[in-house]
C-alpha cells in the first residue's frame, strides 16, 4: 500500500463483530479474566488498552516497524526513552531542538548522572568531536526546531553504530508521510504526535516505533512503570487525524513554500529558515522561521497578526506564530540559544492549511 493508503487504513479496517468502520473506543480501565490464568490479552488500560495498541500498530506501520508504543505527549515518550540510559552513560543531542527536550534531560536526567552533549549535528565535525568513549546515543531533531537545520540520518547512525549505540530520531517535523528515519538506519523514532499527526490542535500524544524487541521491551516496561500511557480517547483522536495526514501534509508543504518565498522576498524580514525536501525526505512541511529586524518588530507582529493565531504548537490545521525566545525555547540558557540562531528577532510560523493567499495577506500586514 502506498503511504497516502497506509494513512487511511493504519492497523484497522473494521470491526469483525459489528462491521463499525471507526475504530472502537475502548474505554475501559480493567479487563474482565475469564478465570485465574486465563485472559483475554488484556488486564489494565495502563500497560495496554486495544484502543491504544491499534494506534501504536498503525504509527509502526507508517514507520516501517515492528513495534509503536503511545504515550501521553511527545514528552512522556521522550521521557520513556530517556530510561533506557544509566548513570555515567553519555547522549549527543541537537543543540537547535525542542526546548521542552533541553529542559527534560538537562534539568531531570543530568541530575540522575546522565551525561549530555549539546552540539550541532547537522555538523559532521561538531557530531564526531562531541563523541566520547562512554557516548551509548545520539538523539538529534531533522528537521530541527526552529532553525530548520538537517542533521544526516545516515550518517549519525553510522558513526553510532561503530560505537555500539543507538540513533534516536525526532520525526515530529516531517511525519511519517514525508520522512522515515528508521530507513536511514536510525534505531528508534519519537514523535509529539500533539502536532502534525493528530493535526488539528486539540490532543497531546507522543509515539515512539522501532524494530529492535530488546528496546521495545524497555520502553514497555518503562510505559507500564510510570504511567505516561495516551488515553483510549486521545488514541482515537490521533488516529482519526492520521486519516488525512497525507492531504494535510501536502496542503502544509505547498503553504510553506508559498509563505517562505513571500518572506525572501519582503523588505521588513532579514533571513528565512525552511526546510526544503531533501534526499531524505520526500517533501517538507509548513515550518517558517525567520527573522525580523528587532524586538519591537516581533512584538508588532504577534500583535497584528488576525487570522494567524500568536499561539505555541505547530501542525494543525490553523496557522499559528510563536515567539521562540520566550516560549517553545524559554528553558535553553541564553548562550546557547544566541549560538543556535534563537534570539529576539526570531518568529517561527507554522502554517495551517488556509489559503496560502490568506496567510501571506495576514503577515504583510502585521510586518507593515
Ligand atoms: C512539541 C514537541 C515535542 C514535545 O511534545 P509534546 O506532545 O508537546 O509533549 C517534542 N519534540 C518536538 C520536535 C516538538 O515539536
Amino acid at each position: 500500500m502506498k503511504k497516502d493508503s497506509l494513512c487511511v487504513h493504519g492497523a484497522y479496517y473494521f470491526d469483525e463483530k459489528t462491521g463499525a468502520v471507526s475504530a472502537p473506543i475502548y474505554q475501559s480501565a480493567p479487563f474482565r479474566h475469564p478465570k485465574l490464568g486465563v485472559s483475554t490479552g488484556f488486564d489494565y488500560s495502563r500497560s495496554i488498552n486495544p484502543t491504544r495498541t491499534t494506534l501504536e500498530m498503525t504509527i509502526a506501520k507508517l514507520e516501517g516497524a515492528e513495534y509503536g508504543l503511545a504515550f501521553a505527549s511527545g514528552m512522556g515518550a521522550i521521557s520513556a526513552i530517556a530510561k533506557l540510559f544509566a548513570p555515567k552513560d553519555h547522549v549527543v543531542v541537537s543543540s537547535d531542538l525542542y526546548g521542552g527536550t533541553y529542559r527534560l534531560f538537562h534539568e531531570y536526567y543530568e541530575k540522575y548522572g546522565i551525561e549530555f552533549s549539546f552540539v550541532d549535528t547537522s555538523d559532521p565535525e561538531m557530531l564526531r568531536s562531541a563523541i566520547r568513549r562512554d557516548t551509548k546515543a545520539f538523539f538529534i531533531e531533522t528537521p530541527s526546531n526552529p532553525m530548520m537545520k538537517i542533521s544526516d540520518i545516515q550518517e549519525c547512525a553510522n558513526l553510532i553504530h561503530h560505537l555500539g549505540g543507538i540513533l534516536i530520531v525526532d520525526n515530529t517535523f516531517l511525519t511519517p508521510y514525508f520522512q522515515n528515519p528508521l530507513e536511514f538506519g536510525a534505531d528508534i523514532v519519537v514523535h509529539s504526535a500533539s502536532k502534525y499527526l493528530s493535526g488539528h490542535n486539540d490532543t497531546l500524544a507522543g509515539l515512539i516505533a522501532l524494530c529492535d524487541e530488546g528496546l521495545e521491551a524497555q520502553l514497555r516496561e518503562a510505559q507500564k512503570s510510570e504511567g505516561a500511557s495516551l488515553s483510549p480517547f486521545d488514541a482515537w483522536l490521533v488516529m482519526r487525524g492520521i486519516k488525512t495526514l497525507a492531504l494535510r501534509m501536502e496542503k502544509h508543504h505547498q503553504n510553506g513554500v508559498a509563505v517562505s518565498e513571500f518572506l525572501l522576498g519582503h523588505k521588513e524580514v532579514e533571513k528565512v529558515f525552511y526546510a526544503a525536501r531533501h534526499k531524505q525526505s520526500r517533501g517538507g512541511n509548513g515550518m517558517v522561521s525567520f527573522y525580523v529586524k528587532d524586538r519591537a518588530k516581533a512584538e508588532s507582529v504577534l500583535e497584528r497578526v488576525e487570522m494567524i493565531l500568536f499561539a505555541e504548537s505547530l501542525g494543525g490545521v490553523e496557522s499559528l506564530i510563536t515567539y521562540p525566545l520566550v516560549q517553545t525555547h524559554g528553558a535553553i540558557p541564553e548562550e546557547m540559544r544566541n549560538a543556535v540562531g534563537v534570539n529576539d528577532r526570531l518568529l517561527r510560523l507554522s502554517c495551517g492549511i488556509e489559503n496560502a493567499e490568506d496567510i501571506i495577506r495576514d503577515l504583510d500586514r502585521a510586518l507593515s
